[in-house]
Order: C-alpha cells, then structure tokens, then sequence
C-alpha cells in the first residue's frame, strides 16, 4: 500500500507522562495525560467528503484524499506507520457541576504531523471504546458526523478559531441511538470524523490532574502547552503560568466574540468543551440564530435552565475560566494574577463585544450616543421575529440619504412575519432607523465603501440548522450532493454567489421545531 506524505512529529505522547495500562478497559487514569489505544476497524468504509482545504493544511494533495490509503488510516482501518494511537485524559465541569473524569471517550487521536513550519494533531472521533468511554460505544452517527464536519470547515471559512475537519466517513456498522432520549432507540448509520487542530487540550485537560492534587502532572501539562503553544511565554515559572491564564483569556475572548458576531451558538460550554488555544471544538447540539433572540439555545437537554444561551454565552466562557483559574492556582498559589486577569476579561468583553457592533452597522469613530444606538437595536430586533443573518447583510444596502421607511423597507424581508407588524412596532423601527441614519451621515466613508466593509463582517450564508438538516436527510437516504453543496458554499460566507441565492432565505417553517434543526441533544 502506497504511504501518504504525512510527516510524523509526534510531541504530545514523547513528553507528557502515559498510562502505564493498554487495555481500552474502562478506568480512572492516574498520573497520565493520555492512554494509548488502538481504532475500531470498520467493517466497510466509505469516503463521504473530505475537505482539500484541511487536507493541504497537513500536506496532503486531492490525488491522497482518493487513495486506499487515504480512506483505511482515516476509517480507522490500518494505522500510519510507526503511530501509536491514544485517547487523551481531561476532566470537565458540565451543567455547572464538576464531572469528574470524562476524556476522549470517542476520540482517538492518531498522530502529531507537521507541514509547513505546522504541526497538527489528527483526530478520528467515533472509532470505538478508549478507557474513556465510560457506559457509552465510543462511536458517532452519520448526522452528527456531517454537522461537524461541514461547521468546522464552515466556522474557519466565517473567521472563526475552529478545529478543522478533514474526512467524513462511513463505517458500514450501524450504532443504536436515542435520539431525544425518550427511550425509541433506533439504529443509524455509523461514521468517523477525522478532526485537525493545533492541539485538543481542553481546560478540563489541566482541571482532572488539579482534582487528582497532582501537582506534577498538571506542571508538566502546563509547561508542555507553553512551550508549544504560548512559546513567547516563559514556562516553568510563576510569572509564566500567570501569563499563560491570561493568554488563555485573550483566545477565549477572540473565540466568543466571534460566536456573537456570527450568531452561533455552541449549546455544551462545559469546561470540557473549551479549547486551551481558544479554538471552538466539539460541535455537538450546536446552532445558529434565526430570528435574533438572546435566549435561544439549539440544545434541547438545556431548554429549562438555558445555561448555554446565545446571550450568555461570554458569561460562561468567564465561568470556565474561573475553573481553569482553580486548576492552576496551584502552580502559583497567588490569587492576584487569576483575578486581574479575569477582570481583564470582563472589561475587555465589554469593549470589544461594543465594536464588534459598531462594526456590524458600519460605524466608525465614537459618538457619545453609540452605546444607545446599540442596545437599542438589541430590543428591536427582538420586537417580532427577526432573522439576524438576513437583517445585518441588508441593513448594509442602506444609504445616508435614505428616509427611515426606505432604510426599514430594505430589512423586512428579515422579518418572519411582515404582514402581521403592529402599528407601534413599526413607529419603533423607524424611531430606530432615524438615530442609525443621522449617525450614518457622521460617517465620511461613501456608501458603497461602508456596504464593501459591512459585508466583510456580516455573512451572507451560514449553515443555518436546517440545510445542515436537508444534507443529512439526502446522506440517510445515499445521496451526498448536498453536502457538498454546502461546503462550497460556506467556502465563501461573505461572498454573493448569486448561484446559491437560496441559501439566503430565512429558516422555513417545517424546521421551526423539528428535531435536527431547532431541537438537539447530546446523543451523537
Ligand atoms: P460531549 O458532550 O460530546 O463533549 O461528551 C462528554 C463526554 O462524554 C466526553 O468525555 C466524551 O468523550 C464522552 N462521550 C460522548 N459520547 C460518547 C460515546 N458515544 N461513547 C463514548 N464516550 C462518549
Ligand atoms: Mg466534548
């Protein structure tokens, strides 16, 4: 069998401290930052997708992605040569409540590749049981597998720090799943993903060893992750540590930004779901804003307390970051530099979440009156039902010279229901657009330069849940022309593409409360 032209650079199992037992047998894991595991053959793979993209971030050419070789080491069929597979050991703080271990129970990483000055962890998620498993398979479904595979790519295309996804496969085993966990289990088809990043420590990586007072271990992890992934930060010292927290809250902080900006929701912020290199990972029961509204949350087993909301969202990153803080207190055991720079956090979010608006309206410079203008459009475009994707990308056809009934005019056709607006709702509208045009003729950028500058920030496409939904019911049914469909598509979110002009539609109503589009659960 031909070799693929990966380069092997393994670090992560050469210097951090192993599980001494190779068994994938259920276990606490003690003293270690991973076990060693081997993949579950599947009994007959396929390629469904697989993005050249990510493939060439790992040095691999479009002729690999069609190789035998290709599809059995990212099935999990064989293994790289010389690579020893293993499940990495992390903790988590889920629902608000510390979890204890968790660990990649379907994730099994297969080896560290560097390519171009890079290297990059590859990650098969849904290849079998690891000691992590706990009282699950350690397999994914066809369903969740597409929606990760198509948002990772879709999120890096938007801007927004992601883990990448490089092949989307099927098994040929089937997996019993309840979908809404209303005890109708039923069988579905299985897939492997093979997800790529920088790294895929989480918080929870560095809060187990804390929680085990395993002082040594959790040293060992920090100073590995500075090294390799702050290297402008000195390891090994207290200063090193302080600033690595506050390196940690400055990706954070980029990383939810965007998700405001975008309107994307992750739905399963717990501390094991966190990247430390501040890259969004896990897609799970994510989605994103339809009709813009601060409560939403896509994932249907956090519908009563709505901990993971799309206006809270900041607000849980600062928890997590409260629990990094305790993990590493006792590599410093000084409060101070935890507490400035979680305070730093929170200014910060303040200020920057305020220009990522100003952005989004096309303002430049500050006006006394900003800050109002701002928090105004937060409350009308709750008023009725309004698509937030749609409202934004019209909102920069806008002109200064423009009346408020010819500036409102151009965005309903971001409102769900146009024809049903009540009288004072239209009066709020339009006392709105008259603030947001006097502001706008503050502005000395023409017209057409502010629309170029709007549009850069202000997708015109994303993977709303439902066509995420349409590809998986087209991929059930054997046909995957959709899913390619859609990655070209979020290829070029900020572009016209006028060829896929029907992307940009609001959410039609049959998805309004159908499983898969605005109801989730974890079981993936
Ligand atoms: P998640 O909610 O996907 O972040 O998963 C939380 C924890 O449950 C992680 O430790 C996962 O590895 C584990 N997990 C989730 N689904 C499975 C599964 N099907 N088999 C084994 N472990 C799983
Ligand atoms: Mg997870």
């Amino acid at each position: 069998m031909p070799k693929l032209p990966l380069k092997q650079a393994d670090c992560f199992t050469k210097e951090l401290p192993a599980d001494s037992l190779l068994t994938n047998e259920r276990r606490q894991v003690k003293g270690a930052c991973f076990s060693y595991v081997t993949p579950r053959v599947p009994s007959q793979p396929s390629l469904l997708h697989a993005s050249a993209k990510t493939a060439e971030l790992v040095g691999l050419t479009e002729e690999d992605l069609e190789s035998e070789t290709f599809l059995n080491v990212f099935s999990g069929k064989e293994l790289l040569s010389n690579s020893k597979p293993y499940a990495m050991c992390y903790g988590g703080h889920q629902f608000g409540h510390w979890a204890g271990q968790l660990g990649d129970g379907r994730a099994i990483n297969l080896a560290e590749v560097s390519h171009a000055g890079e290297r990059w962890a590859l990650q098969l998620k849904g290849s079998g049981e690891t000691p992590y498993s706990r009282s699950a398979d350690g397999l994914a479904v066809l369903r969740s597998s597409i929606r990760e595979h198509l948002c990772s790519e879709a999120m890096y295309h938007l801007g927004v720090p992601t883990s990448r996804s490089l092949s989307l496969m099927l098994t040929g085993d089937e997996v019993l799943r309840d979908v809404m966990y209303d005890g109708n289990p039923a069988y579905e088809k299985g897939a492997v993903v093979c997800r790529v990043a920088k790294s895929f420590l989480r918080f929870g990586s560095f809060e187990i060893h804390a929680a085990n007072r395993d002082k040594e271990t959790l040293r060992k992890l920090a100073d590995y992750t500075i090294r390799h992934h702050y290297p402008t930060i000195e390891a090994g010292t207290k200063k090193g540590y302080a600033d690595f927290f506050k390196a940690v809250c400055e990706r954070s902080l980029t990383m939810v930004i965007h998700w405001q900006r975008v309107g994307f929701v992750h739905g399963v912020m717990n501390t094991d779901n966190m990247s430390i290199l501040g890259d969004t990972i896990d897609y799970g029961p994510y989605g994103w804003l339809e009709g813009y509204d601060p409560n939403w949350t896509p994932n249907t087993t956090d519908s009563q307390h709505r901990r993971y909301r799309y206006g809270s969202q900041a607000d849980m990153v600062f928890w997590n970051l409260h629990k990094l803080a305790n993990a590493l207190y006792i590599l410093i055991e000084e409060e101070q530099p935890f507490v400035e720079a979680l305070e730093w956090f929170r200014n910060q979010y303040a200020i920057q979440e305020h220009e990522m608006h100003l952005n989004k309206l096309g303002l430049t410079g500050v006006e006394p009156r900003d800050i109002e203008l701002v928090a105004d459009l937060k409350g009308v475009l709750q008023l009725v039902e309004t698509d937030m994707t749609i409202f934004f990308r019209r909102l920069s056809s806008v002109k200064k010279t423009q009346t408020e009934q010819e500036a409102f005019d151009l965005i309903q056709e971001a409102l769900y229901s146009p024809d049903e607006l009540k009288v004072e709702t239209i009066d709020q509208w339009k006392s709105w657009f008259a603030h947001y045009l006097l502001r706008l003729r503050k502005e000395s950028r023409t017209d057409a330069e502010r629309q170029a500058n709007m549009n850069a920030v202000n997708p015109k496409y994303v993977l709303r849940n439902y066509m995420a939904q349409l590809a998986i019911e087209a991929a059930d049914k054997g046909d995957y022309a959709l899913i390619e469909e859609l990655y070209q598509l979020s290829q070029k979110p900020y572009e016209e593409q006028p060829h896929m002009q029907k992307w940009f539609a609001k959410r039609p109503e049959w998805a309004r409360v159908k499983i898969g589009c605005s109801m989730l659960s974890c079981s993936s």
